[in-house]
Order: structure tokens, then sequence, then C-alpha cells
């Protein structure tokens, strides 16, 4: 069992998210953070914390997807474990739809919350 980010993460990029983490799993893209489901403990208390609604259980219809793109990039992306200013036009991304087609970066983080 494990919890995965979603798409409605891209651009957004709160990190409310990593600070709550107790076991620092959140890996971080150029505009989007994962879960690495083999670290995740399920705990559930990123899920509430997140603005964006971005954090689904694995056990939600279509989860499955997520699951996959989380780990697949958590292998590939740098660990964050501190909050960092969010992209100063994150509120503008939070509602828009099919962001994982149009938007999404597989590109790791640059590295400056690390
Ligand atoms: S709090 Fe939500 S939007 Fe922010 S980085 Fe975490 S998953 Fe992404
Ligand atoms: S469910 Fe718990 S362990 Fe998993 S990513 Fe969220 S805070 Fe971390």
């Amino acid at each position: 069992m494990t919890y995965a980010v979603t798409e409605a993460c891209i651009r957004c990029k709160y990190m409310d998210c990593v600070t709550v983490c107790p076991v620092d799993c959140f890996y971080e893209g150029e505009n989007m953070l994962v879960i690495n489901p083999d670290e995740c403990i399920d705990c559930g208390v990123c899920e509430p914390e997140c603005p964006a609604e971005a954090i689904i259980p694995d056990s939600n219809p279509g989860a499955e997807k997520w699951v996959e793109i989380n780990r697949q990039y958590a292998g590939l992306w740098p660990n964050i474990t501190i909050k960092v200013e969010p992209p100063s036009d994150a509120d503008q991304w939070l509602k828009v739809a099919d962001k994982f087609q149009n938007e999404f970066s597989p590109k790791p983080s640059l590295g400056k919350s690390n």
C-alpha cells in the first residue's frame, strides 16, 4: 500500500507534503513531486496537507497509473525533505486539467530545494 502524487501537483509544487512525511520519501522533478512507493509507509498524513489535492491512496480508482509514474521518477529524481518557495504562478495552475499530457517535465529538479 502506498500513496501517489497525481498531475494536480504539476506546476503547483506547494511542498506542504514534504514537511510532514515521516520517512522522507518525496522526490523532486522540475515541476512535480513524486512518492517512492517502496519507501512510503502508507501513513496518509500527506494527503490532507496538499492544497492541490494531488495525493491519492493506491486504492483509488485509476491510481495504478500514478503509482507507476511515481515509481519511475522516484528512481530518477533527487530526494526532497524541505519546503521551498513554490513557483510564483502556482495558483494559476491549480485547477488546470490534463497537466500530465501538456505540462509534465521528466527532468529532475535543479537541486535548489535539496
Ligand atoms: S503539497 Fe501537493 S502540490 Fe504541493 S508538492 Fe506536495 S503533492 Fe505537489
Ligand atoms: S503516506 Fe506517509 S509515508 Fe507515504 S508519502 Fe505520505 S506522508 Fe510519506
